[in-house]
């Protein structure tokens, strides 16, 4: 049988498959130089090398996040001491742009094949804050591609995003005679503490989207019984901070009237946090998780800070429990004749996918790849907070259909600890299931869930 004879959908598989080797090593290369949120340089300049080669047109730099939209940056000189190390672990210094360096990371590239929709694919591309196991019980230790950089780690499945994005680019590339729309995908940096959602939404990559799909690796021996589950819904929106008390320092023995806590002040932030009232209308979280200050026993301290988020499980119950965390936190330094200054570290919002849609996909994976199984519940809930949803929201106001699928696979260890791995079975099944779903979106003739 020669190409033409062949249906996409197994000239799909043949492609996926063929790339199987160079997935795998893409995923165990992003592995092994991990970058955390805005860090993402190296690999925003190997995803833009390989797109600009295979023929995408690629924005990257500013051109993706909106200046003055990104939260919960690192410092000029961290992102200067970072560029350099970048460079030496072999970023392609040519796609290294000047933006990524300070620290605009993420790429998007874009596949124009005529009229017809626009379908947006999202691969979050960044790392966690995480000392990888470095025992041989560890795969990627024993095999060589464990982090090189320190206290940094994929351990979230981000390095395998980013793969099955390459290779979905070039699927799609080989069979871009079949589509007949246009294609843009979203490498997106700071996932992880939602940082980087909100700055490609407010730079309006995502207005003239009609079709978009994210996908998160999962474990399999779970709730997702299937390789793919094509939709989930219900994650909590959440909103996060850093907060800093200004005092006033005075000896603590000699002239204590003269001092204002900060310490004092973030202590009765914190017990007040904790204290804000539940909400009826659904779920609420808080949590304060770190807390600092002070400079010495005997000096009433000027400054301290917490960290803390608050989560819902609606926008409005988000709206409240945000509402409420400010009021505390300004009424605490005020009680103690301090003053407070939140700088917001990020926020995600709750999401739902489309049910019509997701079943759509769930017909579509079984009629392309019936080697895939869908999971028996198609639509699951999520627990944790996704700044996909900024994404996905923005898609849906304005009339487009949105779903946020999982790739199932086997996992070594849980989500977010030491010892993860997965499955890199599940590469190859992630590239199969989004180059189907855009081909079945923009074929000619579809039958599309609109
Ligand atoms: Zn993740």
């Amino acid at each position: 049988m020669n190409e033409n004879e062949m249906s996409v959908s197994r000239r799909i598989i043949q492609y996926a498959n063929e790339l199987d080797g160079v997935s795998r090593e893409r995923r165990r290369d992003f592995h092994r130089y991990p970058e955390m949120a805005w860090y993402e340089m190296r690999t925003s300049a190997i995803i833009a090398g390989i797109l600009t080669g295979l023929g995408y047109e690629v924005l990257t730099g500013r051109q993706v996040c909106l200046e003055g939209a990104r939260v919960g940056l690192p410092t000029e000189e961290q992102l200067r001491e970072h560029a350099q190390r970048a460079l030496e672990q072999g970023a392609p210094a040519e796609f290294l742009t000047e933006d990524m360096k300070e620290g605009y990371t993420g790429v998007i590239g874009i596949l124009r094949c005529g009229e017809g929709p626009v379908v947006g694919l999202r691969f979050d591309i960044d790392a966690l804050g995480l000392m990888e196991d470095e025992t041989l019980k560890h795969r990627p230790y024993a095999e060589g591609f464990y982090s090189r950089n320190s206290g940094w780690m994929h351990g979230c499945g981000h390095d395998g995003h980013a793969a099955i994005g390459l290779g979905t680019a070039e699927v799609l590339m080989k069979i871009r005679d079949e589509l007949h729309g246009t294609v843009k995908l979203i490498f997106q940096p700071g996932e992880e503490g939602a940082k980087g959602a909100r700055a490609i939404v407010a730079h309006g990559h995502l207005d003239d989207v009609d079709y978009f799909v994210g996908t998160h690796v999962a474990p399999s021996g779970g709730p997702d019984d299937g390789d793919v589950t094509p939709g989930t819904w219900g994650s909590l929106a959440s909103s996060r901070y850093d907060v800093y008390f200004h005092g006033q320092t005075a000896h603590a023995g000699g002239f204590p009237e003269k001092g204002r806590s900060a310490i004092v002040a973030a202590a009765n932030a914190v017990l007040n946090l904790t204290a804000i009232p539940r909400h009826s209308e659904g779920i609420t979280r808080v949590n304060v998780g770190t807390i600092r200050g002070g400079t010495g026993r005997n000096v009433i301290p000027d400054e301290a800070m917490i960290q803390m988020e608050v989560r819902g499980g609606t926008t409005d119950i988000i709206r409240y429990m945000d509402g409420e965390a400010r009021r505390v936190c300004q009424a605490a330094a005020q009680l103690n004749g301090c003053t407070c200054e939140m700088v917001s570290q990020g926020t995600s919002e709750s999401q739902e996918s489309d049910v019509d849609f997701l079943e759509w996909i769930a017909g579509i994976v079984e009629k392309d790849l019936p080697h895939l199984r869908i999971s028996s519940v198609r639509n699951a809930q999520n627990w944790g907070s996704e700044d996909i949803s900024l994404m996905m929201n923005r898609v849906q106001e304005n009339g487009g259909k949105a779903t946020y699928m999982r790739s199932v696979t086997a996992m070594a260890s849980a989500q977010h600890t030491t010892a993860f791995d997965f499955d890199e079975k599940v590469l190859t099944e992630g590239i199969e299931t989004f180059s189907v779903i855009v081909y079945e979106l923009l074929r000619e003739q579809p039958g599309r869930p609109i």
